[in-house]
């Protein structure tokens, strides 16, 4: 039988464990709360940063209308198209945006099976004006197996557009040479593979420098979101992207995905 002492001190030690318990849960719904507040402000970054790209485009797709409104003899033919343009843009980036929601809630997407040619000839078109103004000479060599992938459309796009826009970075910082951007699709051991090689500054030299890190950035007014974000979505994908520099100069990202068997390809995929 326990003496009263003895009790005393057993209660004593419960109430310092169920105090010491108490803690600990209120230290971990603090962390929680922190850990929350991580995930939120990332996301709000996300956003912001995939909405800037997109607003660039409608912003010059409106300014391309009232030109052509503007004329002696309005083009309403050319302006209607661009008017196309910015629904489509502002489409998209709606889709992206809910899409990326859902990723960040680890919500399962919407994935299916999409040429890999068709995507990449997409983005291109899209970042055409941005391309054209940066005075890069783009090639494109599309596989003709016209490899197919399971994908959500939007973010894999996304993914593209924000590789292409990197690209362009790193070719805008050089002027001794012209500058260029070559994309290629194929097919290596059950990934279907694009790879986007510039002729522009190269990686960074830092050997702890890890690019697809949250908040990395080597450019004044950059976020550092763009590839961490790239790096989620192609881990949702069950894919990865990678980067390396080249023999001469500038560097090359690739983007990889899981083949879609042959035998099990969509007979309406197109690209
Ligand atoms: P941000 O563009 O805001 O800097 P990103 O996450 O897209 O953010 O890129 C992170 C960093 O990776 C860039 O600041 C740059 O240092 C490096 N990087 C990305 N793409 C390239 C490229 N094509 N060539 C050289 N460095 C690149």
């Amino acid at each position: 039988m326990l003496e009263v002492s003895s009790m005393r001190s057993v209660v004593m030690d419960l109430f310092e464990l169920r105090t010491a318990v108490n803690l600990l849960h209120g230290t971990e719904r603090e962390s929680d709360r922190q850990l929350r507040l991580t995930q939120l402000g990332e996301l709000a970054g996300t956003i912001m940063h995939e909405v800037n790209q997109p607003l660039g485009a409608i912003i010059s797709s409106a300014d391309a209308a009232l030109r052509w409104l503007d004329r002696d003899v309005p083009n309403v033919a050319s302006a209607t198209r661009s008017i196309q343009r910015i629904r489509a843009i502002a489409g998209r980036s709606g889709r992206t945006i809910a899409d990326l929601q859902l990723l960040s809630a680890n919500i399962l997407i919407d994935f299916t099976e999409q040429s890999l040619n068709s995507i990449v000839e997409e983005a291109v078109r899209i970042s055409k004006p941005q391309l054209a103004l940066a005075e890069v000479t783009t090639t494109i060599c599309l596989d003709p197996a016209r490899p197919v992938a399971k994908a959500n459309m939007d973010l894999l796009l996304q993914v593209m557009l924000n590789v292409i826009q990197n690209a362009i970075d790193s070719v805008l910082e050089v002027s001794d040479r012209k500058r260029t951007l070559s994309l290629r699709t194929f097919t290596s051991s059950e990934s279907v593979i694009v790879e986007f090689e510039d002729n522009g500054v190269g990686l960074s030299q830092d050997p702890g420098a890890d690019l697809f890190d949250p908040l990395y950035t080597t450019k004044k007014s950059g976020m550092g979101l763009g590839l961490a974000l790239c790096r989620r979505v192609m881990v949702a994908h069950g894919g990865s992207i990678q980067a390396r520099p080249n023999p001469v100069c500038g560097a090359t990202f690739a983007v990889s995905l899981p083949q879609v068997a042959p035998s099990r390809q969509c007979s309406n995929v197109v690209g």
